[in-house]
């Protein structure tokens, strides 16, 4: 149920606490407005925690049109309206949701401090949520969830006995290839004019595979004829023309780590935030979540991770139970 009009909410307390130099001091501030970050702000602020979302909005699930593999959503949702459903969700729970970008955090006397392009707040605890950044090869480019796909376990299934393709010349656009072969007998793997960077052993393998190597530029692209919102295919420097339902760009990413990497957070050796099971950074008080972690890049796993960062900051910062003894020696000192 959703907070009744007169309940003190996180939000209510939250108004009266300014530091001397104006900033906002939250219990929690949480950088990254997608489903990892939303999730552990949900789980805090209905803990009974002050907490702040800053956003500063154009994350990865916001690139979504349609929604897949998230169980009660369905599929007709775009990613830009699950995240305004989730931010108003909150804000009725009485988190602050502020779109702004965080651009530096540091730790003094036990808080964070966190400088947005709009000003600057406080917390004594912070997740990072901050998500992964694609690469996007060069054009021509079919549109994001309608020809062009970034997310095998996401898009994979729409391409069943499809013409599919991959674009890219690494291991991993390689492999994405194989695995296509699961979904669909008809799979290209576009180099667009690069020399492979894979091993040799995925040369051997990859050309063993009923995947064809088209090594020519892509010239231009052409609309399906009964759906120009969708791709049709492409044309190559060749002169040649293959048609595709859709398909894959591997050209990697960033983890966007700034911030982690301002405060000291091991990383590890592929980029991610390197976590414990709850989120926990090596740096103390410092969560991180979602597609900036390791694991599957997934709404439902960036939600499961929010879920638990928010419980375990939940049993950081609360206040009770409390020892016998304590709750003892408060009770005396009030009594004095
Ligand atoms: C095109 C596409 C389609 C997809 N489809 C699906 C799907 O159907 N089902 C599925 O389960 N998964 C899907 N995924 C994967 C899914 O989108 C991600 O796994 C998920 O969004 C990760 O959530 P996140 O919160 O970690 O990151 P994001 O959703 O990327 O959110 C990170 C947020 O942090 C913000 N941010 C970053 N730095 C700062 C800063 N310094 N200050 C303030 N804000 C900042 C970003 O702007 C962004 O809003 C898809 C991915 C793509 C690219």
């Amino acid at each position: 149920m959703l907070p009744s009009p007169g309940v003190n909410t996180a939000a209510d307390r939250t108004r009266d606490m300014s530091d001397s130099d104006g900033r906002t001091a939250y219990e929690v501030v949480v950088v990254g407005g997608g489903p990892a970050g939303l999730t552990a702000a949900l789980y805090t602020t209905r803990l009974a925690h002050d907490t702040a979302v800053i956003d500063r909005g154009g994350g990865r699930a916001a690139m979504m049109l349609d929604t897949h593999n998230v169980i009660g959503i369905t599929e007709d949702i775009s990613g830009n309206e699950l995240l305004a459903t989730a931010k108003s969700q909150l804000e009725e729970y009485g988190a602050d949701v502020r779109r702004d970008t965080v651009t530096d955090v540091t730790r003094t006397d036990g808080r964070f401090e966190l400088a947005t392009t709009e000003g600057a707040v406080t917390a004594e605890a912070v997740v990072l949520a901050t998500g992964f950044t694609d690469a996007r090869p060069d054009p021509p480019l079919p549109r994001t969830g309608r020809g062009l796909h970034w997310c095998l376990h996401c898009d994979g299934y729409m391409f069943v006995d499809e013409p599919v393709y991959v674009m890219g010349h690494t291991d991993a656009a390689a492999y994405v290839a194989m695995i296509l072969l699961n979904f669909t007998d008809d799979v290209d793997l576009l180099l667009r004019g690069a020399e492979p960077t894979w091993s040799e052993d995925t040369d051997e393998l990859v050309r063993a595979h009923p995947v064809e190597l088209v090594t020519e530029e892509i010239e231009s692209m052409f609309k399906d004829e009964d759906d120009p919102e969708w791709l049709g295919g492409f044309e190559f420097a060749d002169g040649s023309r293959r048609e595709y339902t859709g398909g894959f760009a591997m050209y990697g990413g960033e983890y966007n780590a700034e911030l982690a990497d301002q405060l000291g957070c091991a990383r590890t050796d592929d980029g991610h935030v390197a976590v414990d099971e709850d989120g926990q950074t090596s740096v103390d008080g410092v969560y991180a979540v979602g597609d900036l972690t390791p694991g599957n890049k997934q709404i439902p796993i960036a939600m499961g991770e929010g879920a638990k960062a928010g419980i375990a900051i939940h049993k950081r910062l609360r206040t009770y139970p409390k020892p016998a003894d304590q709750l003892r020696e408060e009770t005396v000192a009030v009594e004095e």
